[in-house]
């Protein structure tokens, strides 16, 4: 079981019927807010293609982010609360990237690896496939059928490309204003993801990772799974259409969901 996902620069070209569709936050087509319209019920992947902004990938080719920027970026995403960031490249250069990210002390566990690799067929990276490293999807054609006669690029992905842990890219009903708000309140995501997981980094202090435990502890017997933790704290935002959440907004929800469990939202 895989699944497909479609990428363009012009997202009317972008047919329905994918599994996932991934798009850009910055650069030259910024196409990932239409996609969240276009799309909202399905898997989306943003892209930033430099480390000044923050996304669920870096695209890292030429003119875009390089290998050397990749650990940096990969754990400030991790901080914000995104569970296992994920890294665009070619896969002749996937060796050479995913050496330096280890290198920094990133599991190869700890983040996605999305290759590009055309004229080999249909397939996702790995030594036995094509010879080059494992990846955990493949961008395997960039001339799939588009809409009106366009080419477009499509990948094939692992079943649990998107999946394993809480999701920071709902609801479907935000708008941009709500999603830098969210976007915004890092800290307070990335608490919130660890408690709600129960897991602990080695950056974490001896005190940290004990607060992530007793509040782990605590939230478990509020609400029994990771998803209903960001549901709760979902729940406790006020209406979106009421003008955009604001920073405060959320870090009230987190609160109130922390406070109903006993625990306080910062470690
Ligand atoms: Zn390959």
């Amino acid at each position: 079981m895989t699944l497909r996902m479609y990428d363009s620069i012009d997202v009317a070209h972008l047919p329905p019927g994918a599994d996932a569709y991934a798009g850009y936050v910055n650069g030259a087509w910024q196409t990932f807010p239409a996609l969240r319209r276009l799309f909202a019920q399905l898997h989306l992947l943003s892209i930033a293609v430099s480390t000044s902004a923050d996304a669920d990938c870096l695209d890292i080719e030429a003119g875009d982010a390089t290998n050397s920027d990749a650990p940096a970026w990969v754990k400030r995403q991790m901080r914000r609360g995104e569970p296992r960031p994920c890294l665009y490249t070619s896969a002749g250069n996937a060796a050479a990237l995913i050496a330096t990210v280890e290198g920094a002390g990133i599991a190869r566990s700890q983040f996605r690896l999305w290759s590009a690799h055309y004229g080999e067929g249909k397939h996702i990276c790995g030594p036995g496939a094509c010879g080059f490293p494992a990846a955990d999807g493949t961008q395997w054609t960039d001339t799939a059928p588009g809409r009106n006669g366009s080419e477009i690029d499509e990948s094939v992905l692992r079943d649990g490309f998107f999946g394993g842990s809480v999701s920071l890219t709902g609801p479907e009903h935000w708008d941009d204003k709500d999603w830098q708000a969210v976007s915004a309140h890092g800290i307070g995501l990335w608490w919130l993801a660890h408690a709600a997981a129960g897991t602990v980094t080695s950056g974490m202090s001896a005190q940290e990772k004990a607060n992530v435990a007793a509040a782990h502890k605590a939230l478990a017997g509020l609400v029994p799974t990771p998803a209903a933790v960001a549901a709760a704290v979902v729940a406790a935002l006020p209406p979106a259409a009421a003008g955009g959440l604001t920073q405060a907004d959320v870090e009230a929800a987190v609160e109130a969901v922390f406070a109903r469990a006993g625990q306080q939202p910062s470690a």
